[in-house]
C-alpha cells in the first residue's frame, strides 16, 4: 500500500459526481514518471515504477483507499453555454496530502468512458498526453501556477481519431479540479443548495482565510478574481496562449489547467492565435485578460443565488462591483510583471508607455518574444547585442527606445549586475517552443523517447544559459514554424 488517500470530494452529495472506475487497458507501458514530483508528493517512486504502480497509473487496478469518480460540471465553450460537460475521459482517483500537508487531486486523464462521455471514447492519445506533460511541467518550472504531470502511460491500445493513434493516460496532479463550470452546473439547474455546498467546500479547502469574514462568498469571489488576474498576467509575461479559455477550463484556484492547443509565441504579435478551432481569435494572446474577465462574470452570476439575502438588487450590485475589480487588478499585475521584465524595481507613471513602445516595436519587426526579453537582460549590463538596431527599426519616429530605457534605469540605484540577474529570473532562456514540442512528439509516436527526456531536462531549468540549452533557444527556421495547434481530443 503506497498511497494514502483522503477523498473529500467523494464525500460531497452524490449529484456532484458519478462513481466510475477507470476502464482497464491491455498492455500498459510506462513512458515517463516524474520522480521529482513523486518525491514532493511523498509517493514512493520505486513503487510507482513497479508493475503494481503501472497497473494503478494505467487505471487497471484501483489502489486501496481510492474512490474513483468523474466530476460533474457545465461550461461556456467559446461563449455558448453547455449545461452538462463533466469528466468525460478523466477519473479522479482521490486526494492525497503531500509532504507539507497540502492536498492534491490525483486524476487519470484518458482512463475510459464515464457517464459524462457523451459521444466520446473516454480516451486520449499519446501526442496530447505528452504535450500536456511537457507544457505543464515547463509552466511549473517557470513559476506559473499549474496542474502538474506525474506520469504518462501508453495503453498499448489504439484510439481512433482521423487515423488510429497510440492510446495514453496522463496522471494529472492538481490542487483542485473544481472549475468555474462546476458552479455553473448547479446554477443552471437552479440548485442553490448545490452552489452553497460547493462554495463552502471550495472555501474550506482552498480559501480558508475567507471563512471567518462577514461575507465569505463575496470574499471568495474577490479571491478567485485576484488569482485569475495574477495568472493571466503571468501568462502574458511569458508569451503563453492557453487556446481554450472556456469556463470549464478555468480552475477555481487559479491554476493553469487543461492543456490542449496551447502554445508559446515565437514571434511577438498581440493577436497571435494557434488553435485550429479558434477561427475568430476569441482566445488570442491579447484577448486573454478580457476573456478571463468574462469568465469571472459567469462565476459571479453562479454565486448570485447564495448572495441573495432577500435583497436581489443589492446582491447584483455587490457581485458587479466585485467583477469590476478585475481590470484594475489585472492591469496592476501586468504592469508589475512587465516592469520586472524590463528590470524596473520602482513604479513610475510612464512605465506603461515604455513597455508598450517596446512591444509595438517588437510587433513591427517580428521580434522573437522570449529572446528579445532575454537580450534585454544582457543589454541591462551594457552588452551591445544588436537589440538597439532591431528596436530602432521598429520604433516609430526614430525614437531611441534603448536610450530612453537606459535613462529610466539610471533613475534607480540598483547595480547593473543585480538588475540583470533579477531580470534573468523573470525572462526565461528556454520555453517549450512549438516546433521543439512537435518534433519531440513525432519522435515519441515513433517510439523514440530520448528527445522527450532531453527537452524535459532543459525545460526544468528555464533560466539557465548553459551550452546544452543553445539549440533549444533558437527560434524556428521559416520551414519549422508551427502555425496551428490542435486540441487533440
Ligand atoms: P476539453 O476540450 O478536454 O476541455 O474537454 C471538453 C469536454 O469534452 C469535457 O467534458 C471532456 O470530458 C469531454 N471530452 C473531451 N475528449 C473526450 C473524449 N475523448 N471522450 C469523452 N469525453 C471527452
Ligand atoms: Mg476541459
Amino acid at each position: 500500500m503506497s498511497i494514502y488517500f483522503d477523498n473529500s470530494y467523494a464525500r460531497l452529495p452524490a449529484r456532484f459526481y458519478a462513481r466510475q472506475s477507470p476502464v482497464a487497458v491491455s498492455r500498459p507501458r510506462l513512458i515517463k514518471l516524474n520522480l521529482e514530483l513523486a518525491t514532493k508528493l511523498g509517493l514512493d517512486s520505486a513503487w510507482l515504477n513497479s508493475c503494481e504502480g503501472l497497473e494503478v497509473l494505467s487505471g487497471n487496478s484501483i489502489p486501496d483507499g481510492a474512490e474513483p469518480i468523474a466530476m460533474a460540471y457545465a461550461g461556456h465553450q467559446f461563449g455558448g453555454f453547455v449545461p452538462q460537460l463533466g469528466d468525460g475521459r478523466a477519473i479522479l482517483l482521490g486526494e492525497i496530502l503531500d509532504t507539507r500537508g497540502e492536498r492534491f487531486d490525483i486524476q487519470l486523464k484518458g482512463a475510459g468512458r464515464t457517464p459524462f462521455s457523451r459521444t466520446g471514447d473516454g480516451r486520449a492519445w499519446l501526442g496530447p498526453v505528452l504535450r500536456e506533460y511537457i507544457v505543464s511541467e515547463s509552466m511549473h518550472a517557470l513559476g506559473i501556477p499549474t496542474t502538474r504531470s506525474l506520469a504518462a502511460i501508453a495503453t498499448g491500445e489504439p484510439v481512433y481519431r482521423e487515423t488510429a493513434l497510440p492510446g495514453a493516460v496522463l496522471t494529472r496532479i492538481a490542487r483542485s479540479h473544481v472549475r468555474i463550470g462546476t458552479f455553473e452546473y448547479f446554477f443552471s439547474r437552479g440548485d442553490t443548495e448545490g452552489i452553497r455546498c460547493l462554495a463552502d467546500y471550495v472555501i474550506d479547502r482552498h480559501y480558508p482565510e475567507v471563512a471567518e469574514s462577514e461575507q465569505p462568498y463575496r470574499e471568495l469571489l474577490l479571491s478567485v478574481i485576484s488569482r485569475q488576474a495574477d495568472l493571466i498576467a503571468q501568462w502574458l509575461g511569458i508569451g503563453f496562449i492557453h487556446g481554450v479559455m472556456n469556463t470549464d477550463n478555468t480552475s477555481i484556484v487559479g491554476e493553469t489547467i487543461d492543456y490542449g492547443p496551447c502554445a508559446f509565441m515565437d514571434t511577438y504579435h498581440p493577436e497571435t492565435v494557434y488553435s485550429s478551432i479558434d477561427t475568430r481569435g476569441r482566445y488570442a494572446y491579447n484577448n486573454q485578460p478580457r476573456i478571463a474577465h468574462w469568465n469571472l462574470s459567469c462565476f459571479a452570476q453562479s454565486l448570485l443565488p447564495i448572495f441573495d439575502d432577500g435583497n436581489e438588487g443589492k446582491s447584483v450590485e455587490e457581485v458587479q462591483a466585485a467583477v469590476d475589480t478585475f481590470p484594475r487588478q489585472f492591469e496592476q499585475a501586468y504592469l508589475d510583471r512587465f516592469r520586472k521584465k524590463l528590470g524596473l524595481f520602482e513604479a513610475q507613471p510612464d512605465d506603461s508607455s515604455l513597455i508598450n513602445t517596446l512591444l509595438e516595436a517588437m510587433a513591427a519587426t517580428g521580434a522573437d518574444f522570449t529572446n528579445t526579453f532575454r537580450a534585454l537582460c544582457d543589454a541591462a549590463e551594457g552588452m551591445d547585442n544588436g537589440l538597439g538596431k532591431v528596436l530602432h527599426d521598429g520604433v516609430a519616429g526614430n525614437d531611441d527606445w534603448l536610450g530612453n530605457w537606459h535613462a529610466r534605469l539610471a533613475q534607480e540605484t540598483t547595480s547593473p549586475a543585480v538588475r540583470a540577474a533579477a531580470m534573468r529570473r523573470v525572462n526565461p532562456a528556454v520555453i517549450p517552443r512549438n516546433h521543439l514540442v512537435e518534433s519531440v512528439l513525432e519522435a515519441a509516436v515513433e517510439g523514440e523517447f530520448n528527445p522527450l527526456e532531453k527537452l524535459l531536462e532543459v525545460l526544468a531549468s528555464p533560466w539557465d544559459e548553459e551550452p546544452r540549452n543553445l539549440p533549444y533557444r533558437r527560434p524556428p527556421e521559416p520551414h519549422e514554424v508551427v502555425h496551428q495547434t490542435f486540441c487533440g481530443t
